[in-house]
């Protein structure tokens, strides 16, 4: 199972923790932070990552790229049924 968790990020790349309040306007009210500047989002398959201004955006294309991965569901009885079939002459 893959996880792609969503970081905010600050103009300089650093890291912006959730710690760091904003506005709804998005202005930032902890001492020290400039800001949120982009949205970031790394799948741990390691294929797919994105980032952009828009949370709402990076976290959609997010759900997105996670439904893509096939579920790790064991082989249904009666496809295995089929497979042995094919073994036997
Ligand atoms: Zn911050
Ligand atoms: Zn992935």
């Amino acid at each position: 199972m893959h996880r792609a968790p969503l970081t905010s990020h600050h103009a300089d790349n650093s890291t912006c923790p959730p710690e760091h309040k904003h506005t709804t306007s998005g202005k930032p009210l902890t001492q020290g932070c400039p800001g949120r500047a982009y949205a970031q989002a790394r799948c741990s398959c390691g294929n797919w990552q994105m980032k952009d201004a828009g949370k709402g955006y990076v976290n959609e294309s997010r759900r997105r790229h996670l439904a893509s991965h096939p579920k790790p569901t064991p082989p249904e009885p009666r496809l295995l049924g089929d497979l042995l079939r094919l073994d036997t002459p």
